[in-house]
């Protein structure tokens, strides 16, 4: 069986070339070719011996996921729709900005979650993306931009795993496709500069501070379990104060100075100034045990099989001045990609497919993206 090579990290990669006889430099030879060069032929590879290559053109191969559409916002995003087979398509979204270009990543294929707001978890969970489908996202929208745009440096500064799925539900791949990210053989991107945002899977949480602690954002948006339970329905596994616990514990292994709290403002269900009031005294009460939060509030991208509704301005507004006029660093998220429907929790566009769950996302929205770097905050 051939061995897709983008899913290997250096280590592994490493270990690959041992098992062909290979020296372990050998290995960063080829890692570099593949993640900084954007070689996808092992011919490419003119440093490396003939035999060598040909050997490995046997085995193993860099291949892009194929490509369903690419579109293009007039705000400069750029979504593309990958085929990763059976049917299911996932979604990458690069968000240029002027000091920096975010690539939004999904995980999954589908999302086992099912939060209410959110087009994926309406669609349900079609399976784990492979690490190296993970990595290829990164590897094409590199490569891909600096062609076009004709750079020879780093085009994407920031990724951030706020695409379909829930990243820490696909624990074991998405490890080394982070290390990947991490690796100055590769794209070599700072553990400040790669977000994970999870609906507040705990344990995994725990293991992430443990294995590479990188950004950390969390799905909060409500303030009590009540009102959590109906709106991320793993909060009945994992509840509020464990998960914020969670969070404590993880800012003393992580580099950055707080965790980011993500906030969807639906009309009337978690908008109101009590909500905004109860939140605070949340943060408050976790406060003391050594978190530092900055909440980000986002505006809904309704669909309508979710039956919900996106606030007014003025109540995000209104909600935004309570937390702010208490000293919580708070912002509101501003949507990019709009008019491509690649902000958070649009649909993937007008895909046909034979399959089951192609028609499902044709039919329905599905959900996706955000991208909180992408978002420089208002804050007021
Ligand atoms: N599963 C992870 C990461 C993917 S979702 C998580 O839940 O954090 C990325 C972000 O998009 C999350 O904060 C999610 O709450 C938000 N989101 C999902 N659907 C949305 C919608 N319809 N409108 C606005 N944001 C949405
Ligand atoms: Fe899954 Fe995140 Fe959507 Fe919830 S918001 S269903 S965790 S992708």
């Amino acid at each position: 069986m051939s061995t897709p090579l983008l899913g290997l990290d250096l280590n592994a990669l490493s270990r690959f070339c041992e098992g062909l006889g290979e020296k372990r430099f050998r290995a960063t030879q080829l890692f570099r070719w593949i993640h900084q060069r954007g070689a996808s032929e092992f011919s490419q590879m003119s440093d490396l011996a003939m035999s060598l290559r040909d050997k490995l053109a046997g085995m193993a191969h860099i291949s892009a996921l194929p490509v369903v559409s690419i579109q293009r916002s007039a705000d400069g995003t750029i979504k593309w729709l990958f085929d990763v087979g059976d049917g299911n398509l996932i979604e990458t979204v690069y968000i240029p900005e002027t000091d920096r270009g975010t690539l939004c990543v999904s995980s999954q294929a589908g999302c086992a979650v099912g939060c209410r707001f959110c087009s994926t978890g309406h669609q349900g969970f079609s399976r784990n993306l492979e690490t190296s489908e993970i990595v290829a996202q990164l590897w094409y929208a590199e490569h891909a931009l600096r062609r076009e745009l004709g750079r020879s440096d780093r085009v994407i500064t920031n990724v951030v795993m706020m695409g379909m799925g829930e990243p820490l539900q696909n624990y074991d791949r998405l490890l080394p496709a982070l290390k990947i990210m991490l690796d100055d053989h590769a794209y070599g991107l700072s553990r400040r500069r790669v977000t994970v945002s999870t609906s507040g899977v705990v344990p995994m949480i725990e293991r992430l501070s443990q294995d590479l602690p990188v950004a950390l954002a969390v799905s909060l948006h409500a303030p009590s379990d009540a009102l959590r339970d109906q709106l991320v329905p793993l909060n009945r596994k994992y509840p509020i104060d464990e998960l914020l616990s969670a969070c404590a514990a993880y800012q003393r292994f992580a580099p950055r100075d707080f965790i980011t709290f993500e906030y969807c403002m639906l009309e009337g269900v978690n908008d109101t100034p009590a909500h905004a009031r109860e939140l605070l005294e949340l943060m408050r009460r976790h406060a003391g045990s050594g978190l530092s939060a900055k909440l980000n509030l986002i505006p809904f991208n309704p669909f309508e099989a979710s039956g919900l509704k996106r606030s007014s301005q003025a109540q995000v507004q209104a909600f935004a001045k309570i937390l702010l006029d208490a000293g919580i660093v708070t912002t509101v998220r501003k949507t990019r990609g709009d008019d491509i429907d690649a902000a958070c929790g649009q649909l993937a566009g007008d895909v046909k497919d034979r399959t089951d769950v192609g028609q499902r996302m044709a039919s329905q929205r599905l959900g996706m993206i955000g991208g909180i770097p992408v978002v420089q905050g208002e804050a007021s």
